[in-house]
């Protein structure tokens, strides 16, 4: 029997259902709520009890597991998770790492190979902790490791941080996700990068691949072993839903069903934007519409129910089993 680590403890993967691999729960920007509490509507009060309204939902709609994607960079915290996901019977699989499309908050400007002080780097010894003792010291482990590739592509810091995520893959075996910038074709430096430090690809998701409708980028990514997310359904603003929708559909033409997974990227509040713009700019941004929405699509334009079992069940199994 193999095991995945979540909120709730150790959990056999034959439970994990019906999974959206990629989500948020809350992104808040720490510093600034303790500075401006309140900052763009922030309150826990409010946001808690409906972010936990939302997550029962969300089981009740038939999805089983979320992938709670928010590493240092977009405000992990423990008392705002138990609490929105308390009761809800969601299987919550939490991430350790490090978001930063460009730079390394300031501890790591002078501590780490090559700075000031020098020594080994800061980060390793984050995540090794959050894997061993839990997140916050709670015992609660994370069951994957997250970096980012941005538009910025490898700057200084942000090689830091995917060596260092790597490295700690090598030790701890915790599977990787590494957010991609399709526009830029980060995806292949990410690639690069894995072959380098002899990472098995399979043991890797490559976010964001679905913002983009280039058929011979994703055909390059398909070659490798890793998962491509097709993982922000809703957020139209960046590409529409057709577009979106269109491009699974040909990817499964292709015969690329077994490498591909459908998410969201959504989350329950997030201080990243003013309250109420995601109402009026990406009302179809939220963790029912791959259920509601996306499948039925996809369904429509050929892709067979078991594509769709494929890429929200077997996939994500197969991914955490590896
Ligand atoms: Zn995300």
């Amino acid at each position: 029997m193999a095991t995945i680590e979540t909120l709730n403890g150790p959990l056999d993967t034959a439970e994990l259902g019906t999974v959206l691999m990629h989500e948020h729960i809350f992104n808040i920007t720490a510093e600034i709520q303790i500075a401006h509490p309140g900052f763009n509507g922030w309150d826990p009060e409010v946001e808690i009890p409906k972010a936990n309204e939302e997550l029962r939902a969300l089981k009740v709609a038939g999805v089983d597991t979320i992938v709670e994607l928010s590493p240092i960079g977009l405000g992990r915290s423990l008392d705002l998770i138990r609490p929105a996901c308390e009761g809800t019977g969601l299987n919550v699989v939490l991430a350790t790492g490090l978001y930063t499309y460009d730079v390394l908050p300031r501890p790591w400007h002078f501590s780490g190979p090559g700075t000031l002080l020098d020594g080994d780097e800061p980060l390793d010894e984050l995540m090794r902790a959050d894997l061993r003792d839990g997140i916050e010291g709670s015992g609660i482990k994370p069951g994957i490791l997250k970096c980012a590739i941005d538009a910025a592509g490898l700057t200084e810091h942000v090689e830091r941080v995917v060596r260092s995520v790597l490295r700690i893959h090598k030790e701890t075996g915790a599977p990787i996700c590494i957010h991609t910038n399709p526009t830029e074709e980060r995806g292949l430096d990410a690639l690069r990068i894995l072959e380098e430090e002899g990472v098995d690809t399979g043991r890797v998701m490559l976010a964001h691949c679905g913002d983009s409708t280039d058929l011979d980028y994703l055909d390059k990514l398909a070659q490798s072993d890793a998962l491509l997310g097709f993982d922000r359904f809703g957020l139209n603003i960046l590409l529409p839903f057709d577009d979106r929708v269109a491009t699974v559909a040909a990817m499964c033409e292709r015969g690329y069903a077994e490498k591909m997974i459908l998410s969201q990227d959504a989350n329950c509040f997030s201080d990243w934007f003013p309250p109420g713009l995601n109402e009026q700019v990406t009302p179809d941004w939220h963790f029912q519409h791959v259920i509601d929405d996306v499948v039925p699509a996809l369904l429509e334009r050929g892709v067979t129910q078991d594509q769709v079992d494929l890429m929200l069940r077997d996939n994500p199994r197969t991914f955490f089993e590896r």
